[in-house]
């Protein structure tokens, strides 16, 4: 075991194809980012650079704060650091520590000089520290596929080393695409949506309908505990409750059968993009895919969207169940998921509902119902949740 201890995380910013204003307000909202996920750590401490966010980890568990990092949108990678004085020997003995602790063959170090009146280029960086490693280990080196590349960063303060690259998650910080209201139902693929969503940086509230007392307390906390789990992408999400039994009772009592899902689907699109006009969300998403049931059909999609007052974004739209699936398993929804409490669909599921609603039918049927107030009435009665990651739980016992 080396006697070396990380002491530095360093952060690399994504998509560096951004540019001037756009690239200052991405690196400022992932920065908020980081801070948000990490706010349990009160002893980090930050530094921005240009490039690069340095955490100092004052004694904070680097592999708690890396499982943070993997979440957050916008990073493209990050790596544990020790920062050494900038001298070759010190470098070159500082890897060597650090080498005891990995495992593989092979090795390259990447030397970069971000301060150029650093007097050795860096191919003479990366002579001096592999030669120390070859005398001393039994590594040997492969420049095109090494299993570990060595990073030593040569900047004005101080030279950083690290062992390796961890990939970050990708995408957009969350927050600088403006706000989208998600209909999230208790299945698997809204939450999956959501999370599709957050990656291209949009900030997700969620809008679910309810059918109390057919949906049972359970089938609430569920959808709460799905939202839960978006949380390691977006600090806080708000989750609004429609009440939705009228509704649904009222379609029941003046339409067929077979139309009730579009109807209702009618419904929770009128419902659900007014409520997102008053939280000032530009777009509507939902976890439809092409095909996959009924009301999904495009002819389905086409009478249902003809009500729109704005844009509908459906992120899986191409997407297979088993596609869908794998990204539920990954973000860890999919067991919540398929917990088995109704949700307000699956109660009131006709047994042949059509898959090629004709408009002139909608229209004599929405004709019976009093829209404006139906919808009036949920949008009045809404009842907001404000979902955070689970608290961590301070350490008391010194007191
Ligand atoms: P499943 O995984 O069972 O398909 P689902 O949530 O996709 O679950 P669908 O019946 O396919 O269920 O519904 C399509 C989309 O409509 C959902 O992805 C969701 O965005 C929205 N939706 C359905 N039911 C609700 C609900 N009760 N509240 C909010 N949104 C809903
Ligand atoms: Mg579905």
């Amino acid at each position: 075991m080396s006697i070396m201890h990380y002491e530095y995380i360093v952060c690399r910013y994504g998509e560096l194809s951004t540019k001037g204003k756009n690239r200052r307000n991405f690196t400022a909202q992932l920065i908020r980012n980081i801070k948000e996920q990490l706010k349990p750590y009160p002893e980090l401490t930050y530094q921005a650079t240009y490039d690069r966010l340095y955490i100092t980890l004052n004694g904070e568990d680097p592999e708690a704060i890396s499982d943070k990092l993997k979440n957050v949108f916008g990073l493209s990678s990050f790596s544990l650091a020790v920062k050494v004085e900038r001298d070759l020997d010190v470098i070159a003995n500082t890897v060597y520590e650090l080498i005891q602790d990995e495992e593989g063959e092979t090795f390259k170090v990447l030397a970069r000089r971000h301060d150029k009146t650093f007097e050795h280029i860096s191919d003479v960086i990366n002579r001096h520290v592999a030669t120390k490693i070859l005398q001393e280990t039994d590594w040997k080196v492969n420049v095109k596929q090494p299993d570990l590349g060595i990073i030593v960063e040569i900047r004005s303060d101080a030279a950083y080393i690290m062992m390796k690259k961890i990939p970050g998650a990708g995408g957009y910080p969350v927050g600088i695409q403006g706000r989208v209201m998600l209909m999230l139902s208790g299945g698997i693929d809204s939450p999956v949506a959501g999370y599709l969503m957050m990656k291209r940086g949009v900030t997700l509230e969620a809008i679910h309908f309810a059918s109390p007392p057919y949906t049972s307390d359970q089938a609430q906390k569920k959808v709460m505990d799905l939202a839960r789990k978006l949380t390691p992408f977006q600090a806080t999400i708000r989750v609004h409750v429609v009440p939705f039994t009228d509704i649904q009772l009222e379609i029941y009592k003046k339409a067929s059968e077979s139309y009730a899902i579009t109807l209702m689907r009618r419904f929770m699109l009128r419902i659900g993009q007014e409520f997102a006009e008053q939280r000032h969300c530009l777009a509507i998403a939902n976890g439809e895919s092409l095909g996959q049931v009924a009301s999904q059909t495009l002819h389905s999609m086409k009478e249902i969207t003809t009500i729109s007052t704005m844009p509908i974004l459906r992120p899986l739209l191409t997407y297979d169940k088993i596609e869908i699936i794998d990204l539920a398993r990954k973000i860890d929804t999919y067991d919540i998921s398929i917990l088995p409490f109704e949700d307000c669909c699956t109660i009131f599921t006709p047994t042949k509902p059509t898959t090629k609603p004709n408009p002139k039918k909608i229209a004599f049927y929405e004709d019976k119902l009093d829209i404006d107030d139906l919808v009036a009435k949920a949008i009045e009665n809404i009842e907001t949740f404000e979902i955070r990651a689970e608290e961590v739980k301070e350490d008391l016992s010194f007191l």
